[in-house]
């Protein structure tokens, strides 16, 4: 049996952990590449004597590792494509309600929302745009409400012709309109709406001209 640790003791050795925790991080590192067998082999002892201790420890890793967690499960699923398809679907047809959960969340981000508007006209064929091509109408307007110069929190994509008159679900239809600008405009034709508006201004009218193409 090995004697007590004197209160002294203990406190040098906190100390000493305390003052050198990179380089025993870096040592325990050493250990185990050149113990790898060893280290396995306990690994796996816990984990037939103890599997909930075994699960708790993977997971207490992976709540204070989100990121390497991350680029792990991500490397596992490069390394192993059929593994990981595999484990999906077991996962998905074990747990359908997280999975309606899941869809429903990403379905009322924007992404989500764009995606939606995009599978709906492509289907019936009123073209289709893509989030991508999306931020870049953004960008081209300066992030302000192409008619009134606004600038706000919350933009519309806004449909220059409207689909409900013939406009198309592409690129070039789109603007960004902030939400009161959006809602008066509607499905009007929107020169004549434009027009009616008190700040209306002909260069910005000229711009929506260059950029898009049905007007
Ligand atoms: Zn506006």
């Amino acid at each position: 049996m090995t004697a007590p640790r004197s209160p002294e003791r203990i406190e040098y050795e906190r100390q000493y952990r305390a003052d050198n925790h990179a380089r025993i991080l870096e040592r325990a590192r050493e250990y185990r590449t050149l113990n790898r067998d060893k280290v396995n082999q306990s690994i796996a002892r816990t984990k037939s004597k103890n599997p909930k201790k075994y699960l708790d420890a993977i997971k207490d890793w992976q709540r204070r590792h989100p990121e390497k967690n991350a680029e792990y499960n991500r490397g596992y699923r490069e390394r192993h494509p059929d593994r990981a398809k595999e484990a999906g679907q077991k996962w998905r047809a074990a747990n359908p309600e997280k999975v309606r959960a899941g869809v429903a969340r990403w379905r009322a981000t924007p992404n989500g929302k764009a995606q939606n508007k995009r599978r709906w006209c492509l289907k019936r064929g009123l073209g289709g745009v893509s989030t991508k091509e999306i931020a870049g109408r953004f960008d081209l307007f300066g992030d302000v409400c192409a008619y009134c110069a606004r600038r706000c929190s919350t933009f519309h994509m806004d449909h220059l012709v409207a689909v409900a008159i013939g406009g198309k679900h592409e690129a070039e239809n789109l603007v960004p309109a902030c939400q009161r600008c959006n809602l008066s405009k509607h499905k009007k034709p929107w020169r004549a709406w434009f027009r009616a508006q008190p700040f209306y201004s002909r260069k910005r009218e000229r711009f929506i001209e260059l950029v898009c193409s049905c007007t």
